[in-house]
């Protein structure tokens, strides 16, 4: 498989009120062609600002580049001048987000914003991209799309709206396509529906996607490879198997403990306690060592490296080395 996409020691900081809060810190992931590779944690993890450093939408200042490098085909998108990200955005990599009515253009119809990047990447004319339009229209499933085309985004229904902006991104045929948060904002059918027509269209047209949510039962349904982050840093990942199945990262276990189990039913959520590190000024090691249950002085003192579980799964943290007492995965993270 080829590597599409390598994220190498990404830091992003903001400067915020004097304090400088470190967003991401030192993430480094691949995404290889047509596959899905699940971002999973709290919200203030770093997710998404890991995600629109990609698309280098991180208004800077207040944001900027710390350090790293995101190699697109093996070119470097944090070096690139603005107009060329301008043609990448939309043609090569497209976004999806969680609140369509934020990212849709509320006084333009839908129809002109899919027409915006087939006229712009694909040198069609206004008729041809309308047409196009109508063609994707149909594709995510909006229904009587030669009469939708010519609407605006708020005579669309929620879910409708997601489809819209699913027929934008794809639009060009990117070969990355970012889903943040695509359905949280979505009722349960509707967003079986969003996740089938991502899947779907994944396998028509190849498109590799990083799916950035925080809630499990969509990883396991989507996913080929998982990276879980915590505190701006990832701390483990590994086949969506392994992540489920032989976690070995306590965050990790508090996570799947927290996942809601269809198959028992009046089984109290689990809840990791505490609350996720100030990242103005974050633990000088593990981030996750003021609600691990496991901690030890170590983990106060230095970040632990990487350990290789096997090729695809690797784990930062300090039970993994030698001399770390045994610890066994506790029976609520089991999946
Ligand atoms: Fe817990 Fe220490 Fe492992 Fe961090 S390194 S997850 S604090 S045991
Ligand atoms: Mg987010």
């Amino acid at each position: 498989m080829n590597k599409i996409l390598e994220v190498k020691d990404l830091s992003v900081s903001f400067d915020t009120y004097g304090a400088e809060v470190k967003a991401v810190r030192g993430v480094s992931f691949d995404l290889e062609e047509k596959e899905t590779l699940a971002i999973v944690g709290e919200s203030g993890s770093g997710k998404s600002v890991t995600a629109q450093s990609i698309m280098r939408l991180i208004q800077m200042p207040p944001g900027k580049f710390v350090n790293g490098s995101i190699l697109f085909n093996g070119e470097d998108l944090t070096e690139k001048p603005e107009k060329q990200m301008e043609n990448i955005r939309g043609k090569e990599i497209g976004m999806i987000f969680q609140d369509p009515m934020t990212s849709l253009n509320p006084t333009m119809t839908i129809g002109k914003q899919i027409a915006e990047g087939l006229i712009k990447h694909r040198n069609m004319s206004k008729k041809e991209a309308h047409l196009k339009g109508i063609e994707l229209l149909k594709l995510v499933g909006i229904p009587t799309p030669e009469v939708r085309i010519n609407q605006y985004p708020h005579e669309y229904s929620g879910g409708m709206r997601q489809r819209a902006m699913i027929a934008i991104a794809l639009a060009c045929n990117p070969k990355i396509l970012i889903a943040d948060e695509p359905t949280t904002a979505l009722d349960v059918t509707i967003q079986a529906q969003i996740l089938d027509l991502m899947r779907g269209l994944q396998e028509e047209t190849g498109t590799a996607i990083i799916l950035i949510t925080h809630d499990l039962g969509i990883v396991a349904n989507m996913a080929s490879r998982v990276a879980v982050m915590y505190g701006g840093k990832i701390v483990e990942t590994g086949t969506v198997d392994e992540i489920f199945y032989h976690p070995k990262h306590p965050y990790t276990w508090g996570l799947l403990g927290s996942m809601p189990k269809l198959d028992i039913e009046e089984e109290e959520l689990q809840v990791i306690p505490g609350s996720p590190p100030d990242l103005a000024d974050p633990p000088k090691g593990c981030p996750f060592v003021t609600r691990c249950p496991y901690a030890m002085s170590a983990c106060t003192k230095q970040m632990p490296a990487y350990t290789n579980i096997s090729d695809t799964q690797k784990t930062a943290c300090w039970l993994l080395d030698d001399r770390a007492p045994e610890v066994q995965i506790p029976e609520s993270a089991i999946v």
